[in-house]
C-alpha cells in the first residue's frame, strides 16, 4: 500500500534516522551520516545542528581526513533525558531510571500489596510512591524525564490506558493510565509486559533478527511478539495471549473461565499440582513469599518431588512453545518471568519437546533467557523508541 508522507513527518523521520545513527556509532561525521543514510549533506547538517542546539548529540573534536577538511566528530549524548520503567509482575515491582540509550542509572525492587477490588487505590498508590523515588532519583539532564512506562501483565490496551483483568481480579476497563497521570501530574504510558520485554531483547540481541517472541512465565504466561522489528500488536493491542489458547479442550478450568489453557499447565500456579502429582507436599506453602525461590532450593537440595514438578512444568512450557514456532518461525524466542529462573530443569525438557514437536527446519530455533530487568528496561526502552527514534510513518 502506497502512503503520502507529508513533509513534517517526512522532516520527523529524517531527524529519527539521523539520531539513530549517530546513537548506534561510537562516533560519527556529518558526511558519514549522509553516506550511510542515503540522506543529502544539507538536511544532515541542517538535524545534526538541530539536535546539537537541543543538546541530543555532542562535537567532541576533529577526525582524520581522507583527503579534505578534517571531518568534526559526533557523538551521541546519552545522559540528555532519562525514562522509568517499571514492572510490577505478582506482587513485586521493579523500577528502572534509564538515560536513552537505555542504560541502568538508578534501580530499585520493592513488594506491593496484594491487589483486590476494593483496595485497588490503594495498591495503585504504592506504584505511585515507587515512581516518586524514582524520579527524585532521575539524574539532572537538559531534558529531563521524557516518559515514564508501565509494564503490566494482562489485558492491556496501550490507546485507551486501560486494562481488562490484573492479577486474576476482575476489574473491567479501569483507567489506570489517567488515574496515575492525575496523581503524579505527568504523562504515564502502560504497555503489556510481555511487548515491553520482547521489545527490550529484540533491540539488545543481534541485528540481524527480524522477529522474536518474549515469553513472560510467572503467575500466568504473557507473550509479546517482535514481527520484522515491530511490536505486533494486533486488534485493541491485545495480540500474544498464546497463555489462553487451549492445550486441553477438556482440562483445567482457568482464571479467563476456559478450560485447558496453556497457562494453567506453564505458569507457577501449576506447580502445586504437579508436586502434589510427584508425591510432595504443598502445606508448607502457605506463607511463602517467593514460590519460584521456595521451590528452586528444595530442588537444588535435591528433593525429587521438587525437582520432578519442575520438569513436567518444563515439558509443557516446551509444547507451547513448540506450537509458538510452528506458528510463527521466530528467529529466536526469549523466556522472561520468574519460571526462567528454573532454566537448570526445564530448559533440558523444552529442547526435548522441540525434538517431538518441532518442523524439523525450526528446530534450532534458540530459547535464550532474558535478563531479570527485561521487562522495567524494555519499559523505558520502548517509551524512548516511541518518543526519538520511531520512524514509521503511521503516527
Ligand atoms: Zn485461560
Amino acid at each position: 500500500m502506497r502512503q503520502n508522507v507529508d513533509a513534517p513527518a517526512m522532516r520527523r523521520i529524517n531527524r529519527a534516522t539521523v539520531l539513530q545513527f549517530i546513537r548506534d556509532q561510537r562516533t560519527t561525521s556529518r558526511i558519514d551520516i549522509a553516506q550511510m543514510t542515503g540522506l543529502n549533506k544539507a538536511t544532515v547538517s541542517y538535524i545534526v545542528d538541530e539536535l546539537i542546539r537541543e543538546n541530543w548529540v555532542q562535537e567532541i573534536g576533529y577526525g582524520t581526513s581522507t583527503g579534505g577538511r578534517k571531518p568534526i566528530l559526533l557523538r551521541f549524548n546519552a545522559n540528555s533525558a532519562y525514562a522509568i520503567g517499571v514492572d510490577i509482575e505478582s506482587e513485586m515491582i521493579k523500577t528502572v531510571v534509564c538515560n536513552i540509550r537505555g542504560e541502568v542509572a538508578f534501580k530499585q525492587e520493592a513488594v506491593l500489596p496484594k491487589l483486590t477490588v476494593d483496595g485497588k487505590h490503594h495498591w495503585l498508590q504504592s506504584i505511585a510512591e515507587e515512581i516518586k523515588t524514582a524520579i527524585a532519583s532521575t539524574p539532572t539532564s537538559p531534558h529531563g524525564l521524557i516518559g515514564i512506562a508501565l509494564a503490566l501483565p494482562g489485558l492491556v490496551n496501550s490507546e485507551t490506558g486501560t486494562i481488562a483483568t490484573l492479577h486474576q481480579v476482575p476489574i473491567q476497563d479501569w483507567n489506570i493510565q489517567k488515574t496515575l497521570t492525575d496523581e503524579l501530574k505527568l504523562p504515564i504510558y502502560i504497555e503489556n509486559s510481555a511487548n515491553c520485554g520482547a521489545w527490550f531483547e529484540y533491540i539488545r540481541g543481534n541485528s540481524k533478527e527480524e522477529s522474536l517472541v518474549f515469553i513472560n512465565a510467572g503467575a500466568g504466561i504473557g507473550t509479546g511478539i517482535i514481527i520484522n522489528g515491530q511490536l505486533f500488536k494486533g486488534k485493541n493491542g491485545i495480540a500474544g495471549e498464546f497463555g489462553h489458547t487451549t492445550i486441553f479442550p477438556m482440562g483445567e478450568r482457568c482464571v479467563c473461565g476456559n478450560y485447558g489453557c496453556w497457562e494453567e499447565y506453564a505458569s507457577e500456579r501449576s506447580l502445586f499440582r504437579y508436586i502434589i502429582e510427584a508425591g510432595g507436599n504443598v502445606d508448607e506453602f502457605i506463607e511463602v513469599p517467593s514460590l519460584i525461590h521456595f521451590i528452586l532450593n528444595e530442588a537444588h537440595a535435591d528433593n525429587r518431588y521438587y525437582i520432578r514438578a519442575l520438569n513436567t512444568l518444563g515439558q509443557y512450557l516446551g509444547i507451547g512453545i513448540a506450537n509458538i514456532i510452528n506458528a510463527l518461525s521466530p528467529d529466536r524466542i526469549s523466556l522472561g518471568g520468574t519460571i526462567s529462573q528454573a532454566a537448570t530443569f526445564i530448559l533440558p525438557e523444552i529442547e526435548r519437546m522441540f525434538h517431538y514437536r518441532v518442523f524439523p527446519s525450526n528446530r534450532e530455533t534458540q530459547v535464550t533467557i532474558a535478563g531479570a530487568n527485561s521487562v522495567a528496561i524494555g519499559a523505558a526502552t520502548l517509551i524512548i523508541h516511541q518518543t526519538l527514534f520511531d520512524q514509521s510513518i503511521s503516527i
